[in-house]
């Protein structure tokens, strides 16, 4: 089946936010409700951070790291902690992990991210309109230092050392609209926006029929999802990539990875995977000490880029779990 590969790596030296505020308004796919959608530029070392502007007069910070996850049932959901959540963040956040933006602070005025055409591609256009800044800060990393593996099922979730960003992803479906398609490229920002962003979301008729009943999908149509029947994709207008159906769980997978809080060096293979082995995934590396270290640029830009260039490892330091 389609195989994407990709081999050029994209390791800035320094941290990265949105040059400017960009606004989207639309609905949740899974509410159906109208929310307003803001990203502006945040401070070196913020990390991306969620508020909820309609909670409180403060509004409700919740930051995007995968300690704040309470759910990966239908879409990823982070929590405050005290009953306060935002939902369906994957592409959003896939956006600006994939253009290297490490700090921004995205307001939001409801509990779910609007869908609007169920891909990255408004996100990447908005981005795009108003750029990127690179922040004075030296850019943190996660380096991989030996393979976790998580198995549930017939899914298969893998992060491995690399000294890059590679994934490996792979869906089989008995669909034969879908079938078995395999992805595997380095993800740099020109990849992302050319290959991976535009990819939509896809679901099977009589599974958006049973969301509806469950009071779910209430916002999903043919406008932000590819629809598959028997026969086929309902969607008139077909599909923007011959295995869109692979490079959209790619998107969701480098979203779902992005709430490590800090860009991995590292690649990660899934087999049938989705929001919830992903989240599985980071958890298990999270939860062995020794499978992952920081790995914190040099201030010095000249030089880190030099070492770079000659294939040399750069500096790591035990982590400080934060
Ligand atoms: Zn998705």
């Amino acid at each position: 089946m389609a195989n994407s590969a990709h081999t050029a790596r994209y390791v800035p030296t320094r941290q990265v936010t949105i040059a400017d505020r960009v606004e989207f308004d639309g609905v949740g796919v899974h509410n159906g409700s109208p929310v307003s959608v803001s990203i502006g530029p945040g401070d070196s070392n913020t990390g991306i951070v969620f508020v909820r502007t309609d909670c409180g007069p403060m509004g409700i910070d919740i930051p995007a790291r995968f300690k704040k996850v309470c759910s990966t049932e239908l879409c990823t959901v982070l929590g405050s902690g005290t009953g306060i959540s935002v939902s369906t963040i994957e592409h959003l956040m896939s956006a600006l992990r994939g253009f290297g933006i490490d700090n921004a602070i995205v307001e939001i005025d409801g509990p779910e991210v609007p869908v609007l055409d169920g891909s990255a591609e408004p996100f990447v256009d908005a981005i795009q309109q108003v750029g990127v800044r690179n922040l004075d800060a030296p850019r943190r990393y996660i380096r991989v230092l030996r393979p976790i593996r998580v198995e549930d099922g017939t899914r298969m979730g893998e992060l491995s050392p690399h000294e890059g960003f590679e994934l490996d992803i792979t869906i089989d479906f008995p669909s034969k609209a879908i079938g078995r398609q395999q992805l595997i490229a380095e993800v740099t920002p020109e990849y992302f926006v050319s290959e991976l962003s535009r990819a939509r979301t896809f679901g099977f008729i009589e599974d958006v029929e049973k969301l509806w009943s469950n009071g779910y999908g209430l916002g999903a149509s043919l406008e932000n999802t590819v629809v598959l029947s028997d026969g086929g994709i309902i969607n008139q207008e077909g599909l923007r990539y011959t295995d869109e159906f692979v490079r959209h769980k790619a998107l969701d997978a480098l979203g779902d990875l992005a709430l490590a809080g800090y860009p991995i060096l590292g690649r990660y293979r899934s087999v049938c995977g989705g929001h919830r082995l992903n989240h599985q995934v980071l958890k298990a590396l999270f939860d062995a000490p020794d499978a992952w270290t920081y790995v914190d640029m040099p201030a010095r830009r000249e030089k880190a880029a030099g070492a770079i260039a000659a294939g040399v490892a750069v500096p790591a330091f035990g982590p400080d779990v934060s």
